[in-house]
């Protein structure tokens, strides 16, 4: 009979429990004890909640109180040197205690804790502000996960530093549950890792992923241990697998895989005194997308079994790739989408499935889902009775999934295989031919081309506005303090009424904008106090979206996000920001008695908005895209008529949307960049128009970012190392638009100094045009302290003001 399972549950609990649990510690308002039973038993409720929704075998260190990553690193003794040094003699203890046996388990708490946050300033992640800066935060792939990227040296030292993955294993034993325990694969590691500065400068460069053999040891430490304990299967995670890997990542699966599959062997060897159990099974696990050509190499690897994500990789249903997989090897078919929230298709899935009974034995099949279900809600208790039927009806949260899972593998209870032939092409992809239809494909279409070049606009727009050299502005949001938030609560409670409401935001913005005129900013916003956040903002004034109550999902360690949800056709209802916009507008004139100072208009665009929302899937994402540009568009001509004449479209999330694979990433670039163009081409040549990026490395996309042919792009750069203007990318040489790289770093609570500002823009004039770079922060204020933020502009408008004179 075919199993059931998944690849890995929410960790954050049914009401975000994680959160309280853990922050509370950090708090100090419950011990440590109180906050390990407090998740111990969260976890525990996981593995119960799998087990009643028909799961048969449940994944068990998938839970984690922060990141999976930073637990493998630690697990694995991947501490680097600051953390090493601080916390000697805590880990001392760490070390000399038996593994087995009870360590001084606040020592690993406190280091663990510390690496994911830093010590000291809690959000600095500037060593200069003194403490200790937590490692650095990473997307997990394509998604809005963040993970924590280890360090690694020549100095480190593999080794297995504790045995929990094999307890909460015994554990599970224990209580009855068969379990499959989840860990982190070696060559994803290493591709997730950077190596310490510091063993750069010393040793020129260490090759990481020639560290994999030293990895071979502590991983087989591990399975051996699982296996001494009864465990059948564990699943080893690469979804570095659905990327397209060279030949030194290559080398680097074949030589780990090899060499631990022996070296297991001689751990048995070693220990087989007379009691030999059951040899421990890998199932290699790959998701987000398909292995295609990966899997040549995969299938020679000594490993039991292959998960396929049958959602996002659905291109391995094919017969290269099929008939690759040898009669005895387990089959995991990611059938259930662990990506986003619509109900299955459980017909369709059943197709797939009865297909591989045909081919495999039912016993060595398992239906999962495509990957961790931590990417999707815990469940949809909680909406019953609040949102609309006719959404509802459509949604399966992770518990829903697990359900699905279990209707899967019931659907085919009186199948005959022998009887009933399903044919590899009726359960493949099919290609999606009216896609080409939409304007986004059609480069050359008025709708999306402005009729000036960049630099002849640019020529009209500095005759209308006579800006300075460098002109400074700021990238959107001000300061969201506890007032507005405590004012935005009470309205949504219904406790004041819009008018007050309405009121309050307004004299909020007011004020804004008289302190913008105080800090002489040469380009104005209004503040964004009205805005929750940048997406949900518009998907409360759009239709086709949706909220939830309590749709939350883990974004990184104990924060979560609660994306909306697009679920029909977009359109726009109403204008959205021209009231709020214009009111600020008039306040600056109002006080400078002039109409040349101009508040920038402020909208997210579609990809953002799409990145950051659960999207339909029933229609291709680009004909979403379209819809919501079409509907930014009329908002930025309302702007415009208005006497708005410089508009910004954020697009930070453009990088992230990227596939994961060169061949499908053309297909994005195109309709990414025009659903920009669309939203922001109608507009006079004498218009503005701003877009902003940040939190992501965009070496690999200046193409697509020049394409999208802004006036001003504002772009996260100060804590990026000035990467957008190393020698290799000379982004300076490749754009001819105006051009703002954030100057100092609005995460930090630190206060930047004129000094360091003025040295960043020094260097960012050594590579851009004078006449093209702006001076601004690296992203929003919204989450400063008023008094920092006044202290940092005061700087930087400073420095804009004393270098105008000099160059
Ligand atoms: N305009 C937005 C703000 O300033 C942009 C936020 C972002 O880039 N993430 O808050
Ligand atoms: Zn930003």
């Amino acid at each position: 009979m075919v199993s059931s399972t998944i690849l890995g549950f929410p960790r954050i609990g049914p009401n975000r429990q994680l959160k309280k649990y853990v922050e509370s510690y950090w708090k100090g308002s419950t011990t440590l004890e109180e906050m390990v039973n407090n998740t111990d038993e969260l976890r525990l409720q996981n593995l119960r909640v799998m087990k009643e929704n028909g799961l048969d075998i449940l994944p068990v260190g998938d839970f984690s109180l922060y990141d999976h990553v930073v637990d493998t690193a630690l697990m694995f003794n991947i501490i680097p040197k600051r953390f090493r040094e601080h916390f000697e003699s805590e880990l001392s203890s760490v070390y000399s205690s038996n593994a087995n046996g009870e360590y001084e388990k606040k020592s690993l708490y406190d280091v663990y804790f510390a690496l994911a946050r830093g010590i000291g300033d809690n959000s600095s992640k500037d060593i200069t502000g003194g403490g200790l800066p937590s490692l650095e935060m990473k997307k997990w792939f394509n998604t809005n996960y963040h993970y924590l990227v280890p360090e690694i040296s020549e100095e480190t030292e593999f080794k297995l530093i504790h045995h929990d993955l094999i307890k909460q294993f015994v554990e599970a034993k224990q209580l009855g549950y068969v379990t499959r325990p989840v860990v982190l694969g070696p060559v994803t590691l290493l591709y997730l890792s950077k190596i310490e500065k510091a063993a750069l400068h010393e040793h020129n460069r260490v090759e990481k992923y020639s560290l994999v053999s030293s990895l071979v040891p502590v991983y087989s430490e591990l399975l051996a241990g699982l296996e001494a304990v009864g465990c059948k299967w564990v699943q080893i995670d690469e979804p570095i697998l659905s990327t397209d890997i060279d030949e030194e990542i290559s080398k680097c699966f074949f030589s780990f895989y090899n060499s631990f599959k022996s070296s297991l062997e001689s751990r048995r060897k070693a220990n087989s005194l007379g009691n030999s159990p059951e040899k421990i099974s890998v199932i290699l696990t790959n998701y987000f997308g398909s292995y295609s050509q990966n899997f040549k190499l995969v299938s020679t690897l000594p490993v039991e079994g292959y998960h396929f994500d049958l959602f996002y990789g659905k291109a391995d249903l094919n017969e290269d790739v099929i008939s690759g997989i040898e009669k005895d090897k387990v089959v995991s078919l990611g059938l259930v989408d662990g990506r986003n929230i619509w109900k299955n298709d459980i017909s369709g899935s059943a197709s797939i499935l009865k297909y591989f009974i045909s081919k495999f034995s039912p016993e060595n099949i398992w239906i999962s889902s495509s990957c961790s279900l931590m990417f999707v809600p815990y469940g949809l208790g909680s909406e019953q009775g609040k949102l609309e039927k006719r959404v509802l009806d459509k949604l399966a949260f992770a518990t829903e999934k697990i359900n699905e899972i279990k209707q899967i593998k019931d659907s085919i209870k009186n199948f005959d295989a022998s009887a009933e032939g399903i044919a590899l092409e009726s359960i493949s992809n099919s290609v999606d031919s009216d896609l080409l239809q939409s304007v986004l494909f059609n480069d050359e279409s008025p709708e999306l081309n402005r009729s000036l070049d960049v630099v002849e606009r640019k020529k009209i727009q500095d005759s209308l506005y006579n800006l300075p050299l460098l002109p400074t502005t700021t990238i959107g949001s001000f300061p969201q303090t506890t007032e507005v938030r405590k004012y935005r609560q009470k309205f949504k409670k219904g406790e004041i009424s819009k008018e007050e409401y309405d009121g309050f935001i307004r004299e909020k913005t007011s004020k804004c904008v008289k302190w913008q005129l105080d800090l002489r900013l040469d380009v104005l916003v209004h503040g964004e106090y009205e805005r929750n956040d940048m997406v949900e903002f518009f998907g409360e004034n759009l239709s086709g979206f949706t909220t939830t109550s309590n749709g939350w999902v883990q974004s990184y360690g104990t924060r979560c996000v609660k994306p909306p949800i697009i679920y029909d056709d977009v359109t726009r209802l109403n204008q959205m920001t021209v009231d709020l916009t214009v009111f600020a507008q008039n306040c600056a004139n109002k006080i400078t008695k002039t109409e040349k100072n101009k508040v920038k208009g402020m909208l997210t665009g579609p990809v953002t908005i799409i990145q950051w929302s659960f999207v339909r899937n029933d229609i291709h994402t680009s004909k979403v895209a379209e819809q919501i540009a079409y509907a930014i568009r009329d908002e930025v001509l309302d702007l415009e008529s208005n006497g708005i004449c410089m508009i910004q479209v954020d697009e930070p999330a453009i990088r992230e949307g990227l596939p994961l694979r060169p061949k499908d990433q053309e297909l994005y670039k195109k309709w990414a960049v025009n659903s920009f163009k669309l939203s922001t081409s109608a507009v006079k040549n004498g218009t503005v128009i701003h877009t902003h990026m940040c939190y992501s490395d965009f070496n690999e996309i200046f193409d697509l970012i020049k394409k999208m042919d802004a006036d001003v792009l504002t772009i996260e750069n100060s804590k990026s190392d000035l990467k957008l203007i190393s020698k290799d990318n000379n982004f300076g040489e490749k754009y001819s638009g105006g051009i703002g790289p954030g100057v100092y770093d609005v995460h930090s609570p630190i206060i930047p100094s004129k000094t360091e500002i003025r040295s960043r823009v020094n260097k960012l004039l050594e590579v851009f045009d004078k006449e093209l770079l702006w001076v601004n922060p690296d992203c929003g204020n919204k989450t400063r302290t008023e008094e920092q933020v006044d202290l940092a502009l005061k700087n930087m408008v400073s420095v804009a003001e004393e270098l105008r004179g000099k160059i």
